[in-house]
């Protein structure tokens, strides 16, 4: 089982997945959580490239190919072996992000971007999408450290990053719980529960 949570800046994915991963665990589930980009050692220094202000100018399409390098790297090394043995994965983040950032986000064809993604993870798709919807200027305003060089981009940006998002949810409501995020940490938590323990192998 593979479960994914997606949303812009500061919405809560990261304390969301690892409470989900805590939970699944204490019902006996082998869970590993990971997220993008860095979650391998190569993906860490694409990271550290991608996120940096210093790496100023770089172009979009060279944007995207770095991602979706980072994620490729990602399911052959972390995900598709977990998956393999029978784990639950929980990642922060996989492709709908790259569709959201860099195809809505930085205007590029959210079609091409598929494809690539597709043709870089094998094809693999996410059984559960939970989207954290959080207006932008409250997610960025909740940052504790200083913004990289993504969160730096204009309010448009994440704007576009955020309809994106709703975009992608609407075109496949099956694999995507839609929550917002500005509501109680508890009440999204039990509505993420409510939603997997549909899903799971007994
Ligand atoms: O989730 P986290 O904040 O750690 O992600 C790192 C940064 O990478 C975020 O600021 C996010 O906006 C950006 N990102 C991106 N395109 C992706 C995935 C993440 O711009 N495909
Ligand atoms: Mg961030």
């Amino acid at each position: 089982v593979f479960i994914v949570f997606e949303g812009g800046e500061g919405a809560g994915k990261t304390t969301q997945s690892r409470l989900a991963a805590i939970w699944l665990r204490e019902h006996g589930y082998e869970v590993v959580t990971t997220r993008e980009p860095g979650a391998t050692k190569t993906g860490m220094r694409l990271r550290a490239l991608l996120l940096d202000k210093e790496s100023t100018g770089l172009s979009p399409r060279a944007e995207t190919l770095l991602y979706a390098a980072d994620r490729a790297d990602h399911v052959a090394n972390v995900i598709r072996p977990a998956l393999d043995r029978g784990a639950i994965v929980v990642s922060d983040r996989y492709v709908d992000s790259a569709l959201a950032y860099q195809g809505y986000g930085r205007q590029q064809p959210v079609e091409e971007i598929a494809a690539l993604n597709d043709w870089g993870t094998g094809g693999l798709v996410p059984d559960l999408t939970v989207l954290l919807e959080l207006p932008p200027e409250k997610g960025l305003n909740r940052l504790s450290s200083p913004a990289d060089r993504i969160e730096s981009e204009p309010r448009e940006f994440h704007e576009r990053v955020l309809a994106g998002f709703r975009a992608l949810a609407e075109a496949d409501p099956d694999r995507y719980l839609v929550l917002d995020a500005g509501r109680p940490e508890s009440e999204i938590r039990r509505e993420i529960q409510d939603r997997i323990r549909e899903m799971l192998p007994d």
